[in-house]
């Protein structure tokens, strides 16, 4: 694990806390979920739900998960054999990758990518090759030909994120059908990260990879209850698959934190029952904040690409004179007074982002307008160069 280091999202929030900076890095809420739902947590608490829960969680968080999969996408997975409660997406994801891919083995992910990624594929033993997702009308998409020329005999997983941090993009079905027919010809498995699945925009709708022709059998869902439910903190995820990649991420997950915190689980069960409404109501505040952040950006002189869900903008800094976002980045809080990431650091062809930082928009309104008057109050750059 050498030249992993600190992630970006520590460093960052460090420097936001060092220097008073308003924090737009790293992607949590500053509110917190529906009263309710605290409640449950609080109570269960309170009532001794506080011993060690079973290890592939508690039966009323499996049963919710499956509920939602059905009411939602029209997906049947068997609460008992096909569901599988982890820390937050970021185990789902270790354990399945550690599960389903070592040496010897190719992942392929498309870059930007979230940070994890590329150390869990590391620890695995496995290779990652990157898939570069890059702007085009407006929003990132990826070369079905690099795709297909990125599948080799070694690819043993391909990993979607989608809506997918950083770039906001939400896969369309074509882009989604080109995917699948890559894991049907190859027999590849999908893991899928969609811990964004509710936060969507316009008319951007979230489609499950595992809803379309032959995919439910060779792909492993992720989600959790953080970024849907206002809290990150929480670190409860699922996994939703066939029963034999289930026993594979049971097998893994087992070692790794044996079982996830009983109290968060009943708290995450009755949020997926009976959220819903609460849910819709962050969505829409997330666009309009999107939109807030947008206008802010912009006035400041970043070139901005308007997501189509996540919590995260991309700015393109070319137009404020600068060419490197890890500089601007780590100069940003003393300067304005604002802490942003760089996108670079999630790509394996840094040249790719270099010019993008990230900027998140899960924060109250005067947040956002305090941030964006700050960066507007400034001079970053030597003025407008042109865009190459
Ligand atoms: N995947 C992506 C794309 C994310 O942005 C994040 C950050 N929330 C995670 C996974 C991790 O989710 P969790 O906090 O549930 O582990
Ligand atoms: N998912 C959040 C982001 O992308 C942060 C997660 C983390 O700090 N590891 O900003």
């Amino acid at each position: 694990m050498r030249g992993f280091g600190t992630t970006i999202f520590a460093e960052m929030t460090a420097l936001a806390a060092e220097t008073g900076a308003i924090n737009l890095g790293q992607g949590f809420p500053d509110t917190s979920g529906p009263a309710a739902m605290l409640d449950t947590a609080v109570e269960a608490i309170r009532s001794g739900v506080n011993q060690y829960p079973p290890g592939p969680g508690v039966p009323e968080l499996r049963a919710a998960v499956a509920a939602q999969r059905l009411r939602r996408h029209g997906l049947t997975y068997d609460p008992a054999a096909e569901v599988f409660v982890t820390v937050g997406a970021t185990e789902g994801i270790a354990a399945s990758v550690l599960a389903l891919a070592g040496p010897g083995d190719e992942v392929i992910v498309f870059e930007p990518y979230y940070d994890s990624y590329a150390a869990t594929i590391a620890l695995s033993g496995a290779v990652r090759r990157p898939v570069t997702l890059r702007p085009e009308q407006g929003r990132f998409t990826f070369d079905p030909d690099e795709l297909r020329a990125a599948v080799n005999p070694r690819t043993r997983l391909i990993l979607v994120n989608s809506p997918h941090n950083p770039t906001g993009t939400v896969f369309t079905r074509a882009e989604l059908e080109a995917i699948a027919a890559l894991c049907r010809e190859h027999d590849l498995i999908a893991v899928t990260d969609e811990v964004y699945e509710y936060l969507t925009f316009d008319d951007a709708a979230h489609i499950p990879l595992a809803t379309l022709d032959g995919m439910r059998e060779r792909t492993v869902t992720v989600s959790s209850a953080g970024k849907t439910f206002s809290v990150t903190g929480w670190k409860t995820g699922w996994v939703t698959a066939p029963a034999a990649h289930i026993r594979a991420v049971q097998t893994v997950k087992q070692f790794l934190t044996f079982a996830v915190s009983a109290p968060y689980q009943l708290a995450a069960a009755y949020a997926l029952e009976h959220e819903g409404a609460w849910v819709e109501e962050l969505r829409k505040s997330l666009q309009a904040k999107r939109d807030r952040l947008i206008v802010g950006l912009e006035a400041a002189g970043f070139t901005t690409y308007r997501p189509q869900g996540t919590y995260f903008v991309q700015a393109d800094i070319r137009p404020l004179g600068l060419a490197d976002g890890m500089d601007l980045a780590r100069a940003l809080p003393g300067k304005a007074g604002v802490v942003a990431v760089p996108s670079q650091v999630f790509y394996d062809h840094p040249q790719a982002g270099a010019h993008f930082v990230r900027f998140a928009f899960c924060k109250k309104d005067e947040v956002i307008d305090e941030a964006v008057e700050r960066l507007a109050a400034v001079s970053l750059g030597g003025g407008p160069q042109t865009v190459v």
